[in-house]
């Protein structure tokens, strides 16, 4: 499928505070937030980016719509790169790539009403309409978007007037107003309730297939990457470390900070077992990394139970993983196990 949105190389270093230097080198310190990240949005397809807190993937969002500068790295829409803020260009880039965040509370002004929100959108982007009833007309139809129905009910409403299942439609509604090609969703569910999530995933996949998006879903919840996403990436210390389809990526991990992601979440079926549990074997120990001094080599290498001796020193490359058939092609995983004449 047709190929919106890539990001190559891309990499945001964040100076640590102004003027902090290393004692010994006089240089300033930086936080390594992400390093050469690669992925690509296709239409009609939802990409989960997941890892933990921390793992950078809000910072991948943020890069990717353009709201904050990025250290090095390429962004191209339609393979055409987009490089200089503002201009045509970048302004046609931020319309077709709409952002929709984790606290739609905070992204929503408490003193507007859902109908100036909605309208200030359209405007924006020049899709308000010639009449005032053209307008209403477009105000009504973002809102059955999102199944707020009827439109007349939200359109006077007040952001605290609304559930926060409403409240994350709007934000959803907002960022269609733009009739956009990609939606960047950072958490999009994370601060609602547990009861109303999948009816929120379940509008963006049906937005999805409808309007033919392309989504990049970031998440700390693989298990939500399984049910919703099409492709999922992982991430560990503002890194992609493995990537593929979901079904084989949440069934088939290979990269064993993967595994362990998978082996930590919780198991519905089996929290009546909770503390029963032995750590398994598997399992890496330990805290993420410091962003400021990451390990060198394989950033994974200080938790990692299968670690050898270049693991510390060498970063490890993407390495292809042997597919059966069409559904698992495309998997990858930068793990040193996997290179070619490695032990398992
Ligand atoms: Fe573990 Fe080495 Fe693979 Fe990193 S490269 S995940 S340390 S085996
Ligand atoms: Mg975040």
């Amino acid at each position: 499928t047709e190929v919106v949105l890539e990001a190559d190389g891309l990499t945001k270093h964040f100076p640590v505070r102004r003027g902090v230097r290393d004692l010994l080198t006089r240089e300033r310190k930086v936080v390594h937030a992400v390093d050469d990240i690669r992925l690509t949005l296709r239409r009609g397809r939802v990409t989960a980016l997941v890892g933990e807190s921390g793992s950078g993937k809000s910072t991948v969002a943020r890069l990717l719509a353009q709201l904050y500068g990025r250290t090095s790295g390429d962004i191209r829409l339609h393979g055409d790169s987009v490089t200089v803020k503002g201009g045509r260009k970048f302004r046609a880039y931020c319309r077709r790539v709409q952002m929709i965040f984790q606290d739609p509370f905070a992204s929503l002004n408490p003193t507007h009403t859902v109908r100036y929100h909605l309208t200030r959108a359209l405007k924006i982007h020049g899709r308000s309409g010639d009449t005032a009833a053209e307008l209403e007309a477009n105000l009504r139809d973002l809102l059955l978007r999102v199944q707020l129905t009827p439109p007349e009910r939200y359109l006077d409403k007040f952001p605290h007037e609304l559930s926060g299942g409403q409240r994350q439609r709007v934000s959803i509604a907002r960022a269609l107003g733009a009739d956009p090609e990609a939606l960047l969703a950072d958490e999009p569910v994370s601060m609602l309730d547990v009861s109303i999530r999948l009816g929120v995933l379940n509008l963006l996949r049906d937005l999805k297939e409808r309007l033919n998006l392309a989504i990049l879903y970031i998440t700390h919840d693989i298990a939500s990457a399984r049910y919703f996403a099409d492709e999922t990436l992982v991430m560990y210390a503002g890194r992609m470390v493995e990537g593929g389809d979901s079904e084989t990526v949440t069934q088939n991990p290979a990269h064993p900070y993967t595994r362990l992601l998978i082996e930590s979440a919780p198991d519905p079926d089996r929290l009546d077992r909770v503390g029963d549990l032995q750590p398994p074997e598997e399992r890496g120990t330990g805290e993420p990394p410091s962003l400021i001094a990451p390990p060198t080599g394989c950033r994974f290498h200080p938790r990692c139970v299968h670690a050898m001796p270049k693991c510390s020193t060498d970063l490890p490359p993407r390495f292809e993983l042997p597919a059966n058939d069409d559904s698992n092609r495309g998997h990858w995983a930068a793990c040193w196990l996997y290179e070619e004449g490695a032990a398992k």
